[in-house]
C-alpha cells in the first residue's frame, strides 16, 4: 500500500478511529487521500483550513426506521439511510440503494466518491447518497410501492430541489422512482420536479437519463483509447452486470463499432462469442426482471450461461466492470492483463480493488476510475435539474450531445491535472486532484463552517 503524506496520514487514521468498521468508506477515503500528497505541498492553504480533514466527515447523516407490510400481512422493517456528505458546490446530489448488503458504510463511502465525481461533472452539485437494506428482488410490485411510500415518509422532511436531490442507483429505477416522488408529492403537496431526478419521461424526466451512465463510460473509454492511439471501434468488450449501467454501456459500445462478448448478473454470466445480443438483454433484464441466465436457452448459436466463476476470464480488448464495489480483484486484473486488455473503464462505483488498480497501472493498461468515468449519470441529472428550473424538455439528439460533451471535459481535466501533478496518464490522480480542489476552494472561501 502506497504510503501517505504524514498530513494525511493522521486523517487517514481519525477517520478510521471515528468510522469504525465501515470499510468501504476508509478504502473510497484512503484513495483520494493517496492522490492529495502533492496537493499538500502546493495549497498548504489547505490542511491550514482543515479542509481535508472537513471533507472526510459528513455534514449531515441521517438513518431512520422503514416499516411496511408485505403481500401477506406480515410487517416487515428496514433501515434507511441518508449521508448529506458535502453542499460546498450545491444542493447534495446522489442515488438511492435498495440491496440488503447496504449499512452505513456502503453510504458513506458512494457519498464521498460523489462530492468529487459531481465536482469533475463541472455541474452545480454537492454530494450526498441514501438507500436501504431492503431488497426488491422477489418482491411484488405492491410490496416495492409499500416499501418506497414508506421510506419516503420520513425521507421528504430531508430533501428537497435547493437541499438535496436523490436518484437511482442499485435496486432503484424508474419503478422505484415513480413510487417515490408520488409519495413526496401527496406528503407535500408540491408537484416540485426538481426533487428527484431520473423520473418518466412523462413527469419530468430528462432524455437519456436511463442511458447517461453507460453512454457516458463508453464516451470515457473512447477518449481514453484516443489518447493511446487506439480506436473502439472493432474492439471487444466484457461488461459485468446487466442493469441500467451495463446495458447502456452494452448499447454504446456496438454504437461506436465494437463487439460485447460477455455480460453477468450475481448469479454468472453468459459468453456470445458473435456478440451478445443487448435487446434480448433488455427484455430478459429490464422488461422481465429475468436472471441472465435465460439468455443461453432463448438466443441458441454459441452463448453459454456459467454459473458463478469469473466474468474477467472472458478475453477482450476493454473491460468495463458496471456491477458493485470490489467485484474485480488482483486476480481477476492478472487473468484480464494475461489475455491482453488494453482498458478497464469502470462504469459502477469502486469495482475494482486497490490491488487490481495497482497492477492494471503498472502492466501500462489504460484505467478509468469510476468517479470520472461514470459521471455521466449524475451530469445528466443535472441536466434533468436544468429543465425542471427552465420547465423545458429537451430533445434525445440535443441532450445526448451534452452528455458526449460533459464526458470529453471530464477526460480532459483529468487528463491535463495528472500531467500538472507529475503523474501522466494517471486517470486516479487526475480525477482526484481536480475533483478536490474545487471543492475545497469553494470550501475556503465560505470560511469555517
Ligand atoms: P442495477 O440494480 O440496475 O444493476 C446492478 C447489476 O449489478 C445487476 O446486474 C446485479 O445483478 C449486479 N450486482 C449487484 N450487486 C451485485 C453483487 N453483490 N455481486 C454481483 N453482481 C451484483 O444498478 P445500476 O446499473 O444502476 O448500478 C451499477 C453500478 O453503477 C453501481 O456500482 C452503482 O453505484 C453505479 N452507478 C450507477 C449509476 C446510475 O445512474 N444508475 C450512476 C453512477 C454509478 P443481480 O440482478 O443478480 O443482483
Amino acid at each position: 500500500m502506497p504510503t501517505l503524506h504524514p498530513r494525511l496520514a493522521s486523517v487517514f487514521d481519525e477517520l478510521v478511529r471515528r468510522n469504525p468498521g465501515e470499510v468501504e468508506f476508509h478504502q473510497a477515503a484512503r484513495e483520494v487521500l493517496e492522490s492529495l500528497g502533492p496537493v499538500v505541498v502546493t495549497h498548504p492553504q489547505y490542511a491550514e483550513a482543515e479542509i481535508i480533514r472537513r471533507i472526510c466527515e459528513p455534514e449531515r447523516q441521517i438513518i431512520f426506521r422503514v416499516p411496511w407490510v408485505d403481500d401477506s400481512g406480515q410487517v416487515q422493517l428496514n433501515r434507511g439511510f441518508r449521508v448529506e456528505f458535502n453542499s460546498a458546490l450545491g444542493p447534495y446530489k446522489g442515488g438511492l440503494r435498495f440491496h440488503p448488503s447496504v449499512y452505513l458504510g456502503t453510504i458513506k463511502f458512494l457519498g464521498f466518491e460523489q462530492i468529487f465525481k459531481n465536482s469533475l461533472s463541472g455541474m452545480p452539485i454537492g454530494g450526498g447518497k441514501g438507500g436501504a437494506d431492503f431488497d426488491p428482488k422477489g418482491r411484488s410490485d405492491a410490496e416495492v410501492m409499500r416499501f418506497c411510500q414508506s421510506f419516503m415518509t420520513e425521507l421528504y422532511r430531508h430533501i428537497g430541489e435547493y437541499t438535496d436531490v436523490p436518484a437511482g442507483d442499485i435496486g432503484v429505477g424508474g419503478r422505484e422512482l415513480g413510487y417515490l416522488f408520488g409519495q413526496y408529492k401527496r406528503i407535500t403537496n408540491r408537484y416540485e420536479s426538481g426533487v428527484l431526478t431520473g423520473k418518466g419521461l412523462t413527469w419530468g424526466g430528462s432524455q437519456v437519463r436511463t442511458e447517461a451512465t453507460g453512454y457516458g463510460t463508453v464516451y470515457f473509454a473512447q477518449e481514453m483509447l484516443k489518447a493511446r492511439d487506439r480506436a473502439l471501434e472493432g474492439s471487444t468488450a466484457v461488461i459485468s452486470g446487466s442493469g441500467n449501467v451495463a446495458i447502456y454501456a452494452a448499447e454504446k459500445v456496438y454504437d461506436l463499432g465494437g463487439t460485447v462478448v460477455a455480460m453477468s448478473d450475481s448469479s454468472g454470466y453468459i459468453v456470445d462469442p458473435t456478440g451478445v445480443d443487448i435487446h434480448l438483454v433488455k427484455e430478459i433484464k429490464e422488461r422481465r426482471r429475468g436472471r441472465i441466465s435465460e439468455y443461453t436457452d432463448e438466443r441458441g448459436s454459441g452463448a453459454r450461461f456459467i454459473r458463478g466463476g469469473s466474468v474477467w476470464d472472458v478475453p477482450c480488448d476493454l473491460a468495463l466492470p458496471c456491477a458493485t464495489q470490489n467485484e474485480l480483484s488482483a486476480k481477476a486484473a492478472a487473468s484480464l492483463i494475461g489475455n491482453g486488455v488494453l482498458a478497464v473503464v469502470e462504469g459502477a462505483n469502486m469495482p475494482c480493488t486497490p490491488d487490481a488498480v495497482r497492477a492494471f497501472q503498472e502492466a501500462g493498461v489504460a484505467f478509468g476510475p469510476g468517479k470520472a468515468a461514470n459521471a455521466g449519470g449524475v451530469a445528466t441529472s443535472a441536466l434533468e435539474m436544468q429543465q425542471n428550473a427552465s420547465r423545458d424538455s429537451w430533445n434525445f439528439a440535443y441532450t445526448e450531445e451534452r452528455l458526449h460533451v460533459i464526458m470529453r471535459d471530464i477526460h480532459e481535466r483529468c487528463a491535463t491535472t495528472a500531467e500538472e501533478y507529475g503523474a501522466p496518464g494517471n486517470y486516479v490522480v487526475g480525477a482526484n486532484i481536480s475533483g478536490f480542489t474545487k471543492v475545497a476552494d469553494a470550501m475556503l472561501a465560505f470560511g469555517v463552517i
